[in-house]
């Protein structure tokens, strides 16, 4: 049989997944010979066979028994004993930290007799009263499953009968009638007397925390931080003291450094003449920590040498909950510490300053998400600021700019220069170019996965979305808030996307200089710079030297390009060219759309022929010794002419009036023709190039000959042509040979030798299962992790994020989005399939990956664990990748060292 119960003194913090977080450092603390009030903690194995048959399971009772007489030794009384009674609390403990998810009951052994025993130990009658008021309150609610606010009810009649505010104003006899009360309610509720027997209250106690672990809150929480349901709690049965004895004694929290700012000092809150419910309850308030040595110096100055200790042996920030009782400090619980985004860094490298951990590690301990937040401007703390609403914080950032209801005007005013805040009940792809313009984003409809909020995560720019008590009039152009608010056009507001608060106002905004470090602003050993951005730097500069896979960008312009240099980016990994054919360049679209004869086509394409090699030859340039991935067209064509609807209005418009239109009249017939039901697996890509003759070899002459000037002219360009779209691999080699031809062509011409691989992107499921023969005709594959999650799951993503993904959010068929973290049962599978073969036919086969995934950071660590060579994300997004892709290869290490396989 296994082993049930483990005593304080036989545990470790290795053992977390048996003693849960909280009994697994109880253990270490009383092995490190820290004051800890002797207790036992009954294994999760034992909570998992409990709800799995509905019943203890054999032998924890007398595992129970035999713990508790050795725990009655150790504490010299018996539980509940009538003359001087041992009181314990029993308390939930998870392998993951679930804060207030599930329950603790304290003071379990007291009794109508025993209740005597203690008032006569400690010499305070009111005390022992309200300590049993508190255990019938606890128990009739978290065992029983009395409502709660019976009890508050009663409570706050009887303050309201002695005419007091607070609990601690009540006297014995108040406490008494309360008492009889408390016991009456328990019996009308639950239909049971609240239990007398010491040992029925505690193994009562013990059955209601391992139910607690599926209470609704409990799971709730483990759904949104996706812990698995099948861990089970731990219940840590432990010896009661007490803080409310007096103003001799009290209860508080300690963290070893600043959890907000990672500034080392004594930072916490002590109450004293407290229990640990009463600091969490907020109804008493605390004051700092450091108060505590004018209190009780001696107290003090132990809880700092354990601080110390404490800190030294988990060798990171520690959070700590202790109690004084009459003078005696004891220490009731500690754990690693939860922190902000800019303290993670902070504390990583004075850890490793301290000699207490190395670089390596210090790289572990922070993420790329903390890392993005950093980096975004914010809004200077003002509490006097009172905000209009707030919505979901969908992207982070702080905006302030004019409200617009409508794209158009948002492109207009930002044109004008003005900044603008796009106000739209919801976004669709039409508002697309007013959210581009915009500083900010506000929704009243739609969640986290809204399109508004994707496509502003996806922009980097500040989004609040289902704001649902605005009130959003957009023919009025103004939307209305709660107490009547109205913001009409024009009017200025302030979007907080890391909070989700939309404020009436500009609010002062400061720039992050984590963000101003980025881009090259600042230099991280200046004093200017500051502990957080050298912080940062280093970090970042371990990760570097660490990491295997490789970080490029996802950039269409000259001015990406720079940026994703300054940001840290090797190259390109991602160049889109759809952007150079829209704008002045519609004209020459629609004439290679509308051409008759080869020779109109080909006129079509020689006037877009010297517009596209300019853009190549400036992006070249800024990427010069590092490889530009130019994608050749990839969106169907009718994207580049005008809307059906509204050329359909014109044509019978000027029919009416009677007026020449047979262009327009052509052009309308074309875009009929090229009309798709479902564009997204329609006339695109690879298919686009073959059906369209010259449209592909016109976009290689114009990166041959960009090549070929730079080339010239000292440069070393780097250019690399991808075919996307590709289901066979026909397909491709039919492309091939025709870019082959034109690089042979282009060279001979200008004499300069054009070595440029030519590769495909995998983003089609048929791509991945015939991986190896495309192989034969690609030099490097580029997985398309967009296209390729929306083709494996059968998903559009514009239609399923705002139609359905919260349900399947809620509903658990997925943790997260597969749009934002890689699906690895199903899109990773064709990955590392497609991987192996393609690699098996060509052994220098270039591996990377060009979707959004290649800047989230669990996907990153994917990324390198299945071998790939690269990643390439938007340029925001690139020292996120660089950090993950550091942590990555560090866990390796860690991991090679532990000897086992974490994941
Ligand atoms: P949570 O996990 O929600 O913090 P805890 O199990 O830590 O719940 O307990 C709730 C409160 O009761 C805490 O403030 C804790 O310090 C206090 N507490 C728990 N056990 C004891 C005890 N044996 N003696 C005194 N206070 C205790
Ligand atoms: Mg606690
Ligand atoms: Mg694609």
């Amino acid at each position: 049989m296994p082993k049930l119960v483990y005593d304080f003194a036989e545990g470790g913090k290795d053992l977390n997944d048996l003693l849960g977080g909280k009994g697994a450092n109880l253990a270490e603390m009383t092995g490190l010979g820290l004051p800890v009030p002797p207790g036992f903690t009954i294994t999760t194995e034992a909570c998992r066979a409990y709800l799995a048959a509905r019943r203890e399971p054999a032998g924890l009772q007398e595992a129970v028994s035999t713990r508790l007489a050795v725990l009655e030794g150790k504490a010299g009384r018996a539980l509940g004993e009538p003359a001087d009674p041992l009181l314990v609390s029993v308390r939930s403990g998870a392998k993951f930290s679930m804060p207030g998810m599930m329950d603790t009951v304290l003071n379990i052994g007291l009794n109508d007799v025993s209740l005597a025993g203690l008032a006569a130990r400690t010499g305070e009658a009111r005390f022992a009263w309200d300590s049993y008021r508190r255990l019938i309150q606890m128990f009739g609610k978290t065992v029983l499953g009395v409502a709660g606010e019976r009890f508050e009810g009663a409570l706050d009649k009887a303050k309201r009968h002695r005419g007091v505010a607070a609990d601690t104003d009540l006297g014995v006899e108040e406490l008494k009638v309360l008492v009889e009360e408390f016991k009456g309610i328990v019996l009308a509720q639950a239909g049971q007397p609240f239990p007398q027997d010491p040992r029925t209250q505690l193994d009562m106690a013990i059955r209601a925390v391992f139910d607690s672990w599926n209470g609704e809150r409990a799971r709730l929480y483990r759904r949104r931080e996706q812990i698995p349901d099948g861990l089970g709690t731990a219940v840590n049965v432990m010896a009661m003291v007490f803080g409310n004895l007096g103003m001799d004694s009290g209860t508080g929290v300690a963290f070893t450094r600043d959890p907000g700012t990672g500034r080392a000092g004594v930072y916490g809150d002590y109450l004293r003449d407290a229990q640990g419910e009463d600091v969490v309850a907020g109804t008493r308030n605390t004051v700092p920590l450091q108060e505590l040595e004018r209190i009780d110096q001696r107290s003090y100055d132990h809880l700092l040498q354990i601080m110390r200790t404490l800190e030294n042996h988990y060798r990171d920030l520690c959070d700590i909950e202790f109690t004084i009782e009459r003078g005696k400090l004891w220490i009731l619980q500690t754990r690693v510490g939860k922190r902000t985004a800019e303290a993670a860094f902070r504390i990583a490298v004075q850890l490793a300053d301290e000699g207490l951990i190395g670089m390596a590690e210090a790289v572990g301990r922070v993420g790329g998400d903390q890392l993005g937040r950093l980096a975004f401007p914010r809004f200077e703390a003002d509490p006097a600021a009172r905000p209009i609403t707030t919505g979901i914080a969908a992207s982070p950032g702080a905006a302030v700019g004019r409200a617009v209801f409508d794209p158009r005007t948002a492109v207009e005013r930002a044109r004008g220069g003005e900044r603008v805040v796009l106000v739209r009940r919801e976004t669709n792809p039409d508002d697309l170019g007013g959210m581009i313009a915009a500083v900010g984003i506000v929704t009243s409809r739609g969640g986290k996965t809204s399109h508004a909020a994707v496509v502003a995560r996806g922009m980097g720019t500040t989004c609040v979305c289902g704001a649902e008590e605005l009130d959003v009039d957009t023919a009025g152009r103004r939307f209305t808030g709660p107490g009547g608010v109205v913001v009409a056009e024009g009017d200025v507001i302030s979007v907080d996307g890391s909070s989700g608060a939309v404020y009436l106002g500009g609010l002062p905004v400061v720039p992050s200089p984590v963000a101003r470090y980025f881009e090259g602003e600042l230099d991280p050993r200046s004093p200017e710079a500051g502990e957080l951005v050298a912080a940062v730097h280093r970090i970042l500069s371990h990760a570097d030297a660490v990491r295997r896979l490789e970080v490029r960008a996802n950039a269409d312009t000259p001015q990406d390009a720079a940026r994703a240099r300054r940001f840290g980016a090797r190259g390109i990994g991602l160049c889109r060219t759809e952007h150079m054919f829209l704008g002045e360049r519609r004209p020459h679209v629609e004439r290679l759309v509308l051409a008759d004869t080869d020779a109109e086509r080909e006129a079509a394409l020689e006037a877009l022929l010297p517009l596209q090699r300019a853009d190549f030859t400036a992006i070249l340039a800024e990427m010069d010794g590092l490889p530009v991935t130019v994608r050749l067209l990839d969106p169907p064509l009718h994207e580049f002419l005008p809307d059906l609807t509204e050329l359909s209005v014109r044509v019978a418009l000027a029919d009416a009036r009677g007026e020449p239109v047979e262009r327009d009249r052509r052009l309308l017939a074309a875009v009929r023709r090229l009309h798709e039901h479902n564009p997204m697996l329609g006339l695109r890509g690879v298919r686009l190039g073959l059906v369209i003759p010259g449209l592909f070899t016109m976009q290689v002459r114009a990166l041959a000959e960009a090549a070929a000037q730079r080339a010239r002219a000292g440069g070393d360009p780097r250019g690399q042509i991808m075919i996307p779209l590709v289901g066979a691999v026909r397909e491709l080699e039919i492309v091939r040979a025709d870019a082959e031809r034109m690089l042979a062509e282009v060279a001979a011409e200008t004499g300069v030798a054009l070595d440029m691989p030519i590769g495909t992107m995998i983003e089609l499921p048929r791509a991945a299962l015939t991986a190896g023969r495309i192989a034969r005709a690609a030099q490097f594959f580029s997985f398309g992790t967009n296209d390729l999650t929306q083709t494996t799951w059968g998903f559009s993503r514009d239609d399923v994020e705002s139609a359905f993904f919260n349900v399947y959010l809620d509903k658990g068929v997925f943790g997260a989005s597969p749009f934002e973290t890689l699906d690895r049962d199903g899109v990773g599978r064709l990955i590392e399939m497609a991987a192996a073969e393609g690699r098996a036919r060509r052994p220098d086969l270039e591996l990377g990956v060009c979707g959004e995934h290649a800047g989230d950071p669990a996907s990153v660590r994917y990324f390198h664990r299945v071998g790939l060579d690269y990643v390439s994300c938007s340029p925001f997004r690139v020292p996120i990748a660089r950090l993950e892709a550091g942590r990555a290869a560090v866990q390796d290490t860690a991991t090679l060292r532990m000897g086992d396989d974490t994941r």
